[in-house]
């Protein structure tokens, strides 16, 4: 059942319709966000064939379950295929995914590739196996959508996940770089598209357990998850308790970079610069100002939106 076919007997206590419309009100937030960037990048064309990874995590269920609702109010025609890689974990229970797939009439495919044996034979114990593991899983997913013809593959990645990406980059890489809501497949000849980059996690929480997707834990294999991220991670789930628009500056600052005051000589002719005798009211006295959020009204409406929500 999909979201927009979500009908129940009339709430009776004031507990029950609070919790209604607290529901009511993160569906619409997770389709418009969904909707919105799928929008401003162009992620979905007419006639498309979008292979979504299912990998049984909240993110790719809440994924599937978004894009299918939108494809029935689209205004173009596009064909959604689900596809799980079996990695062979053990006690990856098989028929989990199928049977709900079945259960909610998605095309879906399942490949079997035995990266777990790979993956443990290859790293030491101890060490986390992580990212050989995603490296192996990113090429059979892409060799998997040209076998299907896929045109478009993608990723449950969310807003936490961008931003955890861009603050490890920023203190253990030395680089200003996140992860793209869309973007060329490393070997070049696939497009990928992450319509969840303006979602946050905790709304995909909240949305897994309102509609019991049946998750599979992804740590099966017993590793762990990059440390570093983990508290990266932390970080940010600590912001939202604590300074709630914090992340959203930060996110809103990812797509309004202005390289005219960074240093990177090659964005941007600092030797080339030469006065023209024009002022600009935005120059560097725009930021001489106090830190209490004065810039806030000049947030493009989609992240001050999140706030009035
Ligand atoms: S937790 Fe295990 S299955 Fe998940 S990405 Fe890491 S190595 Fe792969």
């Amino acid at each position: 059942m999909q979201v927009s076919e979500q009908r129940r007997a009339p709430a009776s206590s004031p507990a029950e319709r609070r919790q209604r419309h607290d529901e009511n009100k993160l569906v619409k937030r997770l389709l418009r966000e969904t909707g919105r960037a799928i929008h401003d990048y162009g992620m979905i064309e007419d006639g498309d064939t979008v292979m979504v990874c299912l990998s049984g995590g909240k993110d790719s269920f809440g994924l599937l379950d978004i894009l299918l609702t939108l494809r029935e109010r689209a205004p173009i025609r596009f064909d959604i295929i689900a596809v799980n890689l079996d990695q062979k974990q053990p006690g990856f229970p098989e028929h989990v995914l199928p049977d709900y797939l079945r259960r909610k009439g998605v095309r879906f495919h399942i490949e079997e590739q035995d990266t777990y044996s790979v993956v443990t034979r290859v790293i030491p114990e101890g060490k986390t196996m992580c990212s050989l593991c995603s490296r192996l899983r990113r090429g059979i997913l892409y060799r998997v959508a040209d076998e299907l013809g896929a045109t478009k593959i993608a990723l449950g990645h969310h807003r936490d996940d961008i931003l955890a990406t861009f603050f490890l980059n920023l203190f253990y890489g030395g680089r200003l770089k996140a992860m793209p809501p869309r973007l060329v497949s490393d070997d070049g000849r696939h497009r990928v598209i992450r319509p969840l980059a303006y979602v946050a996690e905790k709304d995909l929480i909240a949305y897994a357990a309102m509609r019991q997707f049946p998750i599979i834990p992804c740590n099966l294999c017993g590793s762990q998850e990059n440390l570093k991220r983990q508290e990266v991670g932390r970080m940010i789930a600590d912001w939202d308790q604590r300074f709630p628009s914090r992340s959203w500056n930060v996110f809103g600052a990812l797509s309004r970079v202005v390289p005219s005051h960074l240093m990177d000589r090659d964005l941007f002719d600092f030797v080339g610069l030469a006065p023209n005798g024009i002022a600009r009211p935005d120059g560097d006295t725009a930021f001489d100002g106090d830190d209490s959020g004065a810039y806030f009204g000049d947030l493009p409406a989609g992240v001050r939106q999140r706030f009035q929500d």
